[in-house]
């Protein structure tokens, strides 16, 4: 078990958790999102972030305060927490990224460490190298070799109970990613950061950003904290914690302002094409965007910060809210319409629900069927697993979306998309979801894997199944020994009851 990380709630992949930072003595609540602090250009001071919009941690960069000649001394005479006038915990960064962007830095990882700790960072981070999405495999390898030897150098660093980073580095191949995350998870380090993502959330390869995130998730225990690093924009915050990723770091709340740019849980608009704020922050409810528009450059971006970090905020809150209910992957349902590439992400995540169906509570809110990717999720999956290892008691089963039939020894139901339910089960989450008149195909395709699982399982009985109106595409899904009765006003039914 790793101390500093408990686990509280679970649905999916996601979770809400908690994780305790010693030096700065208090327990953030997770998923968290640490806005990152740019001690040049505070666009909203750290003490407001902690007052107006409950922040517990913030992000900044070690390595520009190391090299600031205005914030250096001040840093290691006062401490961080001083300097920023902040209560919560400080996550500093190592200077890994000026290292992408300019190839080179004047700092050795054992300094950058060393002055981490004496500037009373609460998490430090070793220098790793970022690998860019779609880079060679040989540098990639070569890259991670590198990160893999700052983090082992990490572990021997004397760092005064300051809790540290292990990137996890591996480009866009899902094998190095899992095997860095193994390695890093085989030392003490504390918090994982999944590196080098942003260049795939700029591009909307939501899909590969899953696919990575997986990956890193299958080299970790359940007891690591993992941070999505980059992950500013609220649109991804639902996918993202449903992949299981507890922190991420928002510089876009401020650059995003910079530009005159507005987020929204689903997306990103201009001031200058808004004639009405679809929000009812305190920014948005005591101005219009005309008024917006008219104030002077610094007030506008401050004022637009200031939004984007209220709607950020309460989109985790909303998230936070859907753990504990267990209906993220409803939630999940509605994010993911915003954009197509969100669709990929959720598909994405869904080709893995037996990874998802580990951490799945057995039972949350009511199971609401809204799509195609409904039948995909977690829970159809665990009851078709069951199916496969249920032996039943008759010689002749139907299982009936009508009524029971006295020609055969049992009568299950037929719910779609999980197929059969036994007679006992009828009332157990989640098989009391909720569905549409109007389903589409993939729910009855579904309800056929389910009745095709149970009649592997049972090799010896003669199941039939009474459906009404099935699609093609779901009968052909049957075993030929199946037999179907369909329902209706002119068929050969089973007996309603
Ligand atoms: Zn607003």
């Amino acid at each position: 078990m790793r101390e500093c990380f408990e686990v509280r709630d679970t649905d999916g992949a996601g979770r809400i958790g908690e994780l305790s930072v010693p030096r700065a003595g208090v327990t953030v609540e997770t998923p968290a999102l640490m806005p990152v602090i740019n001690p040049h250009l505070r666009t909203v001071d750290p003490a407001a972030l902690e007052s107006d919009f409950g922040a517990e941690i913030l992000i900044t960069n070690g390595y520009i305060l190391y090299k600031s000649e205005a914030f250096r001394e001040r840093a290691l005479e006062e401490g961080l927490a001083e300097l920023y006038d902040f209560s919560g915990a400080i996550v500093t960064d190592s200077g890994s990224f000026q290292l992408s962007e300019y190839g080179e830095i004047s700092v050795t990882n054992a300094e950058i460490l060393a002055f981490q700790r004496d500037i009373g960072a609460d998490v430090g981070t070793p220098i790793d190298v970022p690998t860019p999405p779609d880079a060679g495999r040989e540098r990639a390898e070569a890259d991670l070799e590198t990160t893999k030897s700052r983090i082992e150098a990490a572990e021997s660093v004397d760092v005064g109970g300051m809790l540290l980073n292990a990137p996890i580095q591996g480009s866009t191949y899902p094998d190095l990613r899992e095997s860095a995350a193994a390695h890093a998870y085989g030392t003490d380090l504390d918090v994982f950061p999944v590196g080098a993502v942003v260049p795939l959330m700029n591009g909307y390869r939501y899909a590969e950003m899953i696919e990575v995130v997986r990956a890193a998730k299958r080299g970790l225990g359940a007891d690591a904290p993992v941070h999505l690093f980059g992950a500013g924009h609220p649109m991804m915050f639902a996918l993202a914690a449903a992949a299981g990723c507890d922190l991420f770091d928002s510089a876009a709340y401020a650059l995003y302002a910079r530009d005159g740019r507005y987020l929204t849980v689903s997306g990103t608009d201009h001031l200058d094409d808004l004639e009405y704020f679809p929000c009812s922050c305190p920014v948005c409810a005591e101005h219009t965007p005309a008024e917006l528009r008219s104030v002077s450059e610094t007030q506008r971006e401050t004022l637009l910060a200031r939004h984007n970090l209220h709607v950020s905020y309460r989109e985790l809150r909303t998230v936070k809210q859907a753990i504990r209910e267990g209906s993220l992957f409803e939630l999940l349902e509605r994010r993911a319409r915003s954009h197509p590439a969100m669709v990929d992400g959720y598909r994405e995540l869904l080709d893995d629900a037996a990874a998802l169906e580990r951490s799945d509570p057995v039972s949350k809110a009511t199971f609401f069927h809204l799509s195609a990717d409904s039948a995909r999720r977690p829970e159809v999956e665990r009851h078709h697993d069951r199916l496969g290892r249920l032996s039943v008691d008759g010689d002749r089963v139907l299982v009936s979306a009508g009524g029971d039939n006295s020609r055969f020894d049992e009568t299950w139901r037929l719910r779609e998309p999980f197929g059969p339910v036994p007679p006992a089960l009828s009332d157990t989450y989640p098989l009391t979801a909720e569905r549409p008149e109007r389903l589409g195909r993939a729910g009855y395709e579904a309800a056929a894997e389910g009745v095709a699982r149970l009649a592997a399982a049972n090799p010896d009985t003669e199941f039939a199944v009474a459906h009404w109106g099935w699609p093609d595409s779901a009968l052909d899904r049957l075993p030929e020994a199946v037999e179907t009765l369909p329902l209706g006003p002119e068929s050969d039914h089973p007996e309603d009851g």
